[in-house]
């Protein structure tokens, strides 16, 4: 469903995306895990067709989103990491905003905007200004405008930032109900907890280049451990600091 060819995007001399492959298929969860600043921010922003690549391609569902993005933006929500939300409007009204982008109106979207409000306990709120919401309700609301249009692509980055227990867990059983219904979802996450509880497959990216992918049995292999978790799986992937250079700076 999402195809990444020799993906790549430099922002002057510094290559941020250095040629990524990758393979999302239908009816599954995909994790893409990284370092700070290994590229998957802006790996997600071309896919949204929000940034160009430099060179390589994004296919949706086999529209290429640079060729034919409006093909490839109907099948996708995207939810950002820093979203930008107009504050002057209220919930509702921002969520029929996003549904005008993809040329939706009358009786459905209302109905549409009233179950995903509901969904997310932001009913009561449905009528306020955006600038009097929380920031973990912008999130919800986010989600909210990505999933207006029944996209088949669900894209998002830093999913759990700001969501409370219960949204978290929420949000959890949308991304399964969505995958289980058939979609493709990619996630973008620091929180390894999740990523081994939700997805299916994942890729650790570092440098802009994928450096391991497939199940976590397969991430099990690469660490060459049969019993690792994603923690250690990752720590022995993306070298960092060690030990002795942690106690040389911050030691007694
Ligand atoms: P994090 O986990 O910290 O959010 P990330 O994996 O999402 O990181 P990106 O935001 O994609 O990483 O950034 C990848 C690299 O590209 C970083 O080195 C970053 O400094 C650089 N970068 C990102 N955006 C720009 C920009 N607009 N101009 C210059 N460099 C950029």
């Amino acid at each position: 469903m999402i195809i990444l060819d020799s993906l790549t995007k430099r922002y002057g001399d510094f290559t941020a995306v250095a040629g990524i492959d990758l393979e999302i298929g239908e009816a599954q969860i995909f994790g893409l895990l990284g370092p700070n600043g290994a590229g998957k921010t802006t790996t997600l922003r071309m896919i949204a067709g929000i940034l160009r690549p430099d060179s390589g391609r994004v296919l949706v569902a086999g529209h290429d989103n640079v060729l034919d993005p409006i093909e490839a933006r109907k099948l996708l929500g995207f939810v950002p990491d820093r979203p930008f939300v107009y504050d002057k409007l209220t919930g509702a009204e921002l969520l029929r905003f996003s549904a005008g982008l993809y040329g939706l109106t009358g009786p459905e979207v209302e109905a549409r905007v009233d179950e995903l409000l509901e969904l997310w306990d932001l009913a009561p709120w449905k009528d306020q200004l955006v600038e009097s919401y929380s920031h973990g309700m912008r999130q919800k609301l986010i989600i909210s405008s990505a999933l207006i249009h029944r996209p088949r692509v669900l894209v998002v980055d830093e999913p759990m930032v700001g969501l409370d227990p219960r949204s978290a867990w929420l949000l959890k059983d949308v991304l399964r109900t969505f995958a289980q219904g058939g979609g493709t979802a990619l996630v973008s996450t620091h929180t390894l907890e999740l990523a081994e509880s939700l997805c299916d497959r994942l890729a650790v990216i570092d440098k802009g280049r994928v450096v391991a992918s497939g199940s976590i049995e397969d991430l099990r292999r690469e660490a060459r451990s049969e019993t690792a978790g994603l923690e250690e799986i990752f720590l022995k992937i993306t070298r960092g600091a060690t030990d002795s250079e942690i106690a040389r700076v911050v030691g007694d």
